[in-house]
């Protein structure tokens, strides 16, 4: 297996957000293998070594919120793709994610294990994908995307979409046992309108008590978890009292829901720049009226949920949400949460508590010996400035996957 040893370089340690001065790694069998400061050990026979010259070299990001799948807004588009050509568009721009930095992304919508496993086999460069299959979604929720005029049922399982129906306590559990049985790693359930879908309302709440809390058992007889798409407390509420693990979006969470979500230890994604991408494009996104209406709604709210949150203490995950021609923008998070969050909390939330979200602490997001070699290696200090993150043509010098430069 390649080895490979990084030398004079500032280590960045996410965990306490300090930068060592002259360190080096090395890494073997795709894992992080020895770390230091210093003289760094002779390259041993067929040790590639990369001489830093004073860069940065932090663990690879981890963006918790994609949507893979859905590479357009134009729904009447999506209608004349197949299943083939939406997969392979999708792992185009799974590449593109890597090229940016980010080595590890959670798909909460769309993404199903073959394309998990192309990514795993190498078969196509891309970060490591950990899937949950299709989210689920009631009835005239934020999954169901039919337009108003139709009455035909919801069509169908078998087509690459980002969520699926499902009505009732039985036919949750029956959804979630199968996307289970599909090799999902968490099960995303819809509990709030949504921007994108065209009929639903911002504040209504989605699913009864008892179905959040069937999804919540299946997913722990599984030993996995379930994250919900949630806007409002009333929403955020039901799903922590169910014991849902994490929160997508929470843009309009209370300060008392923000305090529940603290004391159960769950954790809260926050996906700002999708508002603002969204926005900046206006008319031009695709996106109907209606859904344009609804974004105003929660992206005036958005960063004033995180600045709170972030003073609650609550365990932030870093999110995007881009979609379709959105996805280049997908950095640009970190500029945002810049403005209410200082620079190591930010990266912490792409790093080490986005592992902790993953079930993959000690593994990913950290430079500790044994975890993935997912590395990162840029010109300048993140910690002093994030726009060292966010313009990877100027920055990024070199991404490491599994302990093979991309
Ligand atoms: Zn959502
Ligand atoms: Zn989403």
């Amino acid at each position: 297996m390649s080895r490979l040893l990084i030398t004079h370089a500032h280590l960045l340690h996410p965990e306490t957000g300090t930068r060592t001065d002259a360190g080096w790694i090395e890494v073997a069998d795709g894992r992080i293998a020895a770390t230091g400061t210093g003289r760094p050990p002779a390259p041993g026979e067929g040790v590639r070594v990369i001489d830093a010259r004073g860069a940065t070299v932090l663990p690879g990001l981890i963006d918790a919120h994609v949507h893979l799948l859905v590479t357009t807004l134009d729904l009447q588009a999506v209608a004349s793709m197949t299943p083939g050509y939406l997969t392979v568009r999708a792992l185009a721009e799974a590449g593109r994610m890597l090229r940016r930095g980010f080595t590890t992304v959670r798909d909460v919508g769309g993404a199903d294990h073959g394309m998990a496993r192309a990514l795993d086999e190498g078969l196509v460069p891309g970060p490591r994908l950990i899937h949950g299959g299709k989210a689920l979604s009631q009835t005239g929720g934020h999954g169901d995307l039919r337009p108003l005029g139709e009455d035909a049922p919801p069509c169908c399982d078998s087509r690459p979409n980002f969520a699926r129906i499902a009505d009732g306590v039985d036919a949750v559990r029956a959804a979630a046992r199968d996307e289970f049985r599909k090799g999902a790693a968490h099960l995303k359930v819809l509990l709030s309108g949504g921007v994108a879908s065209p009929h639903d309302e911002i504040a209504a709440v989605q699913y009864s008590e008892e179905e959040i809390r069937a999804a919540v058992e299946e997913a722990e007889n599984h030993n996995r978890y379930v994250t919900v798409h949630a806007y409002h407390p009333r929403a955020v509420a039901r799903a922590l009292r169910a014991g849902v693990r994490c929160v997508e979006h929470g843009n309009l969470i209370d300060d008392e829901t923000l305090a529940l979500l603290v004391e159960k230890d769950a954790f809260l994604v926050p996906t700002l720049v999708a508002y603002e991408q969204t926005a900046k494009l206006g008319a031009r996104s695709g996106l109907p009226e209606s859904s344009r209406r609804k974004l105003a709604e929660v992206r005036d709210a958005g960063l004033s949920a995180l600045e709170r949150a972030h003073r609650a203490g609550a365990n932030l995950v870093y999110g995007s949400d881009l979609l379709g021609p959105l996805h280049p923008a997908q950095l640009e998070e970190f500029r945002l949460r810049a403005e209410v969050q200082p620079a190591a909390d930010v990266i912490r939330s792409a790093t080490s508590t986005a592992a902790r979200l993953l079930g993959m602490e000690g593994r990913l997001g950290t430079l500790a010996p044994g975890a993935h070699a997912d590395l990162l290696l840029v010109d300048g200090d993140p910690l002093a400035d994030l726009g060292v993150l966010t313009a990877p043509e100027r920055h990024l010098k070199y991404v490491v996957k599994a302990g093979a430069v991309v």
